[in-house]
């Protein structure tokens, strides 16, 4: 590709120059030739109506003698480079300016046929074969009282308006020479502004076709094709950023669901070569079984990321009663809540509310908030769920008075398998893709999601939902 679109435009190139120059060596050449014939002509029949006008026929009414006749047209003659003929309607020579004057020798046009112009006043040949080479002529006829009595003829030599025709067209050739060299500029032009661009475009598809995402280039112009290799180098980048979050994502999972597995056959070995003795078997046990709870729980969450990526906004939204979802979560983590002696408080805007959006998504929402916020709170303290109204939103807030986020995790929380390094004693058993799924569900609401936490005090997480359009409070 590269190669021809190059090849092309230099061939066009030169074609526009041959053209130019066929155009140039033909209509141009034959359009000079004619446009001086026509000129000289118009100079010409005036002459030729002038002198018919005066001296000839002052000399058909005998008012002036052949003499007098001759000696003007003889100056005429120089004066205009044209040879001037006087004859008869029957071609008998009266008067030749480039010859004597020489009343024996009669000279007879034969055959001369003044309707040879036919119906112009000039005509270009060797006029009845009177003269070798080509000549304009041009007639005027003498009249005296409505009679034709005889003509003016001119004859120019039409090798002289080649020759101008020439000198011009050499005028011609030279502007095209130089429009060529000038029109060079665009091929210059068309190479550094395209081709270049285009060709360094090319390699780095040809890179990133071969996978080497990393492959830098650069177009420094700010116009259509800058545009298509900044766009092109960003989607590069992207593509090489998710595949390095897809490797991360990848050394995670295998990480995770390693550990558990080393631990879980560890144990195994240890009961089975009795390293461990039976009365402890039971002990062990559990917590073999506690490693295949995170083991499910981690391939539980990594589903529903992966559902909620490929569903991207396929939500079965309906109208649902907020409170009563929240009531329920909270319900269902009563059993956990006693063990740490943590009291759930609700303070919920009216008796039900309504909202718009996923019911069993929001409600995992809850759970994984909810979940955080028992897991990483003190014993006997409280947790606040509640809920507020603003316009036509409403904003969920659980609020917990634990060990809190450090600032600089505020940020890293929502990354896929993040765990502070506050939270990794007191929660064995998380996978650090709890907050990810719960913010993916939130923005493909088209809602937010926020936390306000201070180490050491608690963290209150916040988001929001669309309230129903129809209220019916039940
Ligand atoms: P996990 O399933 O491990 O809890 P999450 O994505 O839900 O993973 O949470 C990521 C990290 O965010 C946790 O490991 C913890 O460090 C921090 N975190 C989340 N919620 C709270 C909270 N209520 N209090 C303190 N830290 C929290």
């Amino acid at each position: 590709m590269r190669k021809t679109l190059y090849l092309k435009f230099v061939l066009a190139y030169i074609i526009f120059g041959v053209f130019g120059f066929i155009v140039v060596a033909t209509f141009v050449s034959s359009m000079t030739t004619e446009h001086l014939k026509r000129e000289k002509a118009d100079a010409l029949y005036k002459e030729a109506t002038l002198i018919a006008n005066t001296y000839a026929s002052d000399l058909y009414n005998n008012a002036t003698t052949l003499d007098a006749v001759k000696s003007q047209m003889d100056a005429l003659d120089t004066y205009l480079s044209a040879t001037i003929w006087i004859i008869n309607p029957s071609g008998r020579m009266i008067l030749d300016s480039s010859q004597e004057l020489n009343i024996e020798n009669e000279v007879v046009i034969k055959e001369f046929d003044p309707t040879i112009a036919a119906g112009s006043y000039y005509t270009v040949g060797t006029f009845f074969d009177t003269f070798d080479e080509e000549m304009l002529s041009v007639f005027a006829p003498i009249t005296s009282d409505f009679k034709v009595k005889g003509y003016v003829v001119i004859h120019a030599s039409m090798k002289d308006i080649q020759d101008s025709s020439n000198s011009l067209l050499n005028i011609s050739y030279i502007t095209l020479c130089i429009l060529f060299l000038l029109s060079l500029i665009i091929l210059i032009f068309f190479t550094e502004i395209v081709y270049i661009p285009l060709r360094k475009i090319t390699e780095a598809t040809e890179q990133y076709a071969a996978g080497n995402m990393h492959y830098e280039f650069s177009v420094e112009s700010e116009d259509e094709i800058g545009y298509l290799a900044a766009s092109l180098s960003y989607m590069a980048s992207e593509i090489a950023r998710s595949e390095d979050n897809q490797k991360k994502f990848v050394a995670n999972v295998s990480h995770d669901f390693r550990s558990p597995l080393t631990s879980i056959r560890g144990y195994l070995e240890a009961m089975l070569d009795g390293t461990i003795p039976p009365e402890n078997h039971d002990k062990y046990l559990t917590i073999v079984l506690n490693e295949t709870d995170r083991l499910t729980k981690l391939t539980n969450s990594l589903l529903t990321l992966n559902n909620l990526n490929t569903k991207g906004m396929l939500l079965n939204r309906t109208d649902f009663d907020i409170n009563r979802v929240i009531r329920n979560t909270a319900a269902t983590c009563e059993g956990t809540c006693r063990q740490k002696n943590i009291a759930i408080e609700l303070i919920l805007t009216g008796d039900s509310m309504h909202v718009n959006g996923d019911m069993e998504k929001i409600q995992q929402v809850l759970y994984n908030l909810l979940d955080n916020a028992i897991k990483f709170s003190h014993h006997n303290s409280v947790i606040k769920i509640e809920t507020t109204e603003k316009g036509n939103k409403i904003f969920v807030s659980v609020k917990d008075s634990g060990i809190g986020i450090p600032k600089d995790d505020l940020k890293l929380i929502w990354d896929r398998f993040y765990k502070s390094d506050l939270s990794r004693g007191k929660d064995k058993k998380g996978t650090g893709l709890g907050l990810s799924i719960t913010k993916e569900i939130i923005h493909s609401h088209g809602e937010h999601i926020n936390v306000i936490s201070t180490e050491g005090v608690g963290s209150e997480f916040i988001f929001s939902l669309a309230k129903s359009a129809f209220e019916d409070e039940d």
